[in-house]
């Protein structure tokens, strides 16, 4: 297994040195680890040194990819927060570095922080939710440069309403649209298992599979394991959980990229 969506100490938000990264990895029996750390152009309140030096960043991957090559597959990626109005600006970037693999995530909605609690203050569930996949819908038929949706239940995380559960049935005409799109594009999914490290009174959301299901069921076959680790406790985050859950929604492999090309993996 590859876990598709690690932090290191070059995003903002991560201490965790890339090579120590690489060595629970190794620890935990992974085939490969993705780092995917931020290009989040525009995001409100950061600070300027929170963007990377992508030039140092490529060059630091390249020699850890080389240097690990016997024992673990390392991949150079990027996790590109998008608003509609950097879209090209971050394709830039994309385009000028060679990336094995590119998330495309939205942490944004109408340039609101849904972090903050006071972005759900006057919403329900159902309209901060609808809000997000509707940022999501802008993201994918705008935006090319990527290979993976991130964490589409990202809304789900930091809310407190009493069922944090992103359902299907609830959203059918987005949800459907949104994967048309990315079918469509030939791109993928992300199942990320770092949102079910938010709890609220104790308990995590629960994942609806149909959404899965209905991913599979539009002709969906690409989609990666990703922890979301921002630390090494969590590199590989409920794996053999998360695995069996994919078998269980009619998925027969795992995906990982390489040189912005998705590479299968059955899942035994
Ligand atoms: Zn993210
Ligand atoms: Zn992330």
């Amino acid at each position: 297994m590859f876990d598709c969506h690690v932090h290191s100490s070059f995003s903002g938000d991560s201490n965790m040195s890339a090579a120590e990264a690489c060595e629970r990895a190794i620890e935990l029996g992974l085939e490969g680890l993705a780092f995917t750390d931020h290009l989040d152009y525009d995001f409100p309140e950061y600070e300027e040194d929170f963007l990377i030096d992508f030039e140092k960043y490529s060059l630091f991957m390249d020699r850890l990819k080389e240097s690990y090559s016997e024992k673990l597959k390392v991949i150079k990626g990027l996790e590109a927060g998008v608003q509609p109005h950097v879209i090209e600006k971050t394709a830039e970037v994309i385009k000028k570095y060679d990336f094995d693999f590119v998330i495309g995530s939205v942490h944004l909605i109408k340039g609101q922080d849904p972090y903050n609690k006071q972005f759900y203050t006057d919403l329900t569930r159902f309209e901060a939710y609808k809000g997000y996949l509707e940022e999501i819908e802008l993201m994918t038929r705008n935006f090319n440069e990527f290979d993976v949706l991130a964490h589409f239940d990202y809304i789900t995380r930091y809310n407190y309403y009493e069922d944090r559960t992103l359902r299907y049935k609830e959203h059918k005409d987005l949800i459907d649209s949104i994967f048309t799109t990315i079918i469509y594009k030939g791109k993928g999914i992300e199942l990320n298992t770092g949102s079910f490290r938010y709890t609220r009174n104790n308990s995590t959301y629960e994942l609806d599979l149909e959404i899965l299901r209905r991913y599979r069921e539009l002709g969906g076959e690409i989609i990666c394991l990703g922890s979301d680790a921002h630390s090494l406790n969590t590199i590989g985050f409920q794996f053999d959980y998360f695995k069996n859950i994919l078998r269980e929604t009619g998925f027969k492999y795992f995906t990982h990229f390489e040189n912005r090309k998705p590479v299968f993996s059955p899942i035994d």
